[in-house]
């Protein structure tokens, strides 16, 4: 699940949807590829996506594209089609899943900095093969092999949570050292600060949902002196395919759609608790105070009662009472 904007936290949505259609698809990618002329190829796109019938979010770069349209089976299939004729998208995956156009409230295509805002447009590089000076990409067993591996050496694997830390909430790889970020745009800071030193001759698995988030930080951290860093091929979402919850995954996969959180099998751990009793659980809120844009973990108990139902700020509190 690795949509634009993964560095933006959605309020809940609270518009009802229809169940799933069989005629209809959402589509999920990115690819990093260097794009000459970001602005024509978004006229292109946004041409291409209004005469299917598409709708959802396309952020286009220098750097790439990164985008979750929804639309019939036939307009997404002659989406794929259309979109590989472009030089650079030839061999991009695309990712299925199930929804419509109907799970978004429109088409919007954009040329921005980045495809992810780490805040380092000028900083990244990438080529026809997508970023260069990233992490070694690692397949979900590959993973596994070298935790295993470097065990033997004594040097332990660090799992470097890529997402915010909202996010890790709920679930985790096992150790993993959680970044203090609400945003993608706190990485550099955090990277920069020291906090981390540590790591930089230690073997760091850097992850996130689908992986795209981590092909921009992986790049970041080698730059800044960590000298032996990985990536997870498809990020959480692949490895959690592969190895459910038998594996080194931990808990909920936050995502970042109206399902708020999925599960890997009926085994998942439950790592998240009520901001207010403690009570185990996985489900986000948004604050009672319609002004606080914290989203923060309740019990159904704590939720339906109006003077827990906020972040815990005592801004809120004295609002929301
Ligand atoms: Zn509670
Ligand atoms: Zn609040």
């Amino acid at each position: 699940m690795s949509g634009p904007g993964p560095d933006r936290v959605s309020r809940v949505g609270t518009k009802s949807t229809k169940g799933t259609n069989s005629e209809t698809r959402i589509l999920l990618y990115y690819r990093f590829t260097r794009i000459a002329d970001p602005t024509a190829v978004m006229l292109w796109q946004r041409t291409l996506c209004d005469s299917l019938g598409l709708r959802g979010r396309i952020i286009i770069s220098h750097h790439g594209i990164n985008g979750t349209v929804g639309g019939s089976l036939t307009a997404v299939k002659q989406y794929i089609r259309r979109t590989r004729e472009y030089p650079g998208f030839h061999d991009m995956e695309f990712k299925w899943s199930p929804g419509s156009a109907e799970d978004f409230p429109k088409l919007s295509v954009k040329v921005r900095d980045e495809i992810v805002s780490f805040g380092a447009a000028d900083e990244l590089r990438v080529d026809e093969h997508g970023v260069v000076g990233g992490g070694t990409h690692l397949s979900p067993a590959e993973v596994n092999d070298l935790v295993e591996q470097k065990r033997d050496t004594g040097n332990d694997v660090v799992f470097f949570d890529g997402r915010n830390a909202m996010e890790a909430q709920i679930g985790r790889f096992r150790g993993a050292v959680v970044p203090d970020v609400d945003t993608t745009h706190d990485f550099l800071r955090e990277l920069e600060s020291g906090k981390y030193d540590d790591l930089k001759n230690r073997p760091v698995v850097t992850y996130c949902t689908g992986g795209i988030r981590c092909e921009v930080l992986s790049s970041l951290m080698r730059n800044r002196g960590f000298t032996d860093v990985y990536q997870i091929d498809g990020g959480i979402v692949r490895y959690g395919e592969q190895f459910g919850d038998s594996g080194l995954w931990e808990g909920s996969l936050y995502v970042f759609d109206k399902r708020m959180h999925m599960e890997f099998s009926e085994d998942a751990a439950s790592l998240g608790t009520c901001v207010h009793c403690g009570t185990a659980t996985h489900t986000f809120h948004n604050c009672a105070n319609g002004e606080c844009r914290d989203m923060i973990l309740l019990c159904e108990t704590c939720a339906d009662t109006p003077s827990t139902a906020h972040c815990g700020k005592q801004a809120c509190a004295t609002t929301v009472s």
